[in-house]
């Protein structure tokens, strides 16, 4: 069947990922590869530019390349791969460089956000990081990317960047890649008021053990207002009833909709069959994860297997690129 188009996408290598990932884009990855054409990247140059140390880099991107797979990244369908492998990605980052304002690049919220989050390290990666994923779209020619709306701007930016390159080198080389909003939902942590991450370390990874999963989810906050099990509670503002619309089946949702409210249901048990569900939604993905960790050369050949792949689109566009320009 054809497909709609070709996606890109890419993550930092965060490691083990854990519920925000998954729900978050992960899912969405798996599912997407029935309509498109998918290239997705493990964005490890990105990650260089907040990190403090690069001492389990490598490792975090296994864990990570185990996660997806196990999810349903299927490499046979999609193109996974390093961001670094492929060396023609840092040459149409400097030909983009010569192109993107620098005025625009420092205006960016999300570049101020950095300036205040890591004030003793505001480096050129940081300024040039919209640059970077602008290449990394472009490279690929991908004409959909999904995002949620915080990645709007950068989207953006990587239009205007094929826009301003195609005018003013009288080309059609890049093509300017469509949005598609996508509802990322928000996945709170345990501490049920921020967003899962692993440094706030209020997140369940999602390979972990069955015994590991319920004692993460038995430290879920709940409705803050029900202090004793006789008081009703309200699992509109307690996250372990969203995390219930994720993972349980429709009766047990309307259940505990119910129960909670006239303090049928205590949270103890209502954690418990949450855990018990996340358990059972996740035990075919932890038993294939557990057989791909078994051969980790399997996955390094996936990656560069990905990474060929990918080389062969990105030779092509730097081909056209360097032409357009009249690069000798
Ligand atoms: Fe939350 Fe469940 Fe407790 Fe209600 S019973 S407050 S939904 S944990």
């Amino acid at each position: 069947m054809a497909k709609k188009g070709r996606v890109f996408s890419g993550a930092r290598p965060t490691g083990r990922q854990h519920l925000g990932n998954y729900l978050g884009a992960i899912k969405n990855y798996v599912a997407l590869q029935e309509d498109y054409d998918c290239v997705y990247c493990i964005v490890d140059y990105h990650a260089l530019t907040t990190m403090e140390t690069t001492q389990n880099l490598k490792e975090n991107t296994l864990q990570m390349a185990l996660d997806w797979l196990a999810a349903g990244m299927d490499p046979r369908r999609s193109i996974i791969f390093i961001q670094s492998h492929v060396p023609e990605l840092a040459n149409l980052h400097t030909v983009l460089s010569m192109v993107a304002p620098l005025g625009k690049l420092t205006d960016l919220p999300t570049f101020k956000e950095k300036v205040r989050e890591q004030p003793h390290n505001v480096n050129y990666g940081l300024v040039g990081y919209p640059v970077l994923m602008s290449a990394d779209i472009l490279l690929y020619k991908a004409d959909t990317v999904p995002v949620g709306e915080d990645q709007a701007p950068h989207i953006e930016f990587a239009r205007e960047m094929a826009r301003s390159f195609n005018y003013r080198f009288g080309a059609n080389v890049l093509i300017e890649p469509q949005m598609k909003a996508t509802e990322f939902p928000r996945v709170l942590g345990t501490d049920g008021e921020r967003k899962m991450s692993k440094s706030l370390n209020n997140h369940i990874e999602i390979s972990s053990s069955p015994e590991e999963t319920q004692k993460r989810v038995m430290t879920m906050v709940t409705d803050p207002a029900r202090k004793l099990r006789s008081d009703p509670g309200n699992p509109d503002v307690c996250n372990v009833y969203s995390m219930h619309k994720m993972f349980s089946s429709r009766e047990e949702i309307d259940m505990v909709n119910v129960e909670c409210r006239r303090a049928g249901i205590g949270c103890v048990d209502c954690k418990k069959l949450l855990a018990k569900n996340m358990n059972h939604y996740f035990e075919p993905f932890r038993g294939k994860r557990a057989e791909l960790s078994q051969h980790p050369e399997q996955i390094w050949d996936i990656l560069d297997d990905g990474a060929n792949r990918a080389r062969a689109i990105a030779s092509q566009t730097m081909q056209e690129v360097r032409a357009a320009i009249g690069l000798p």
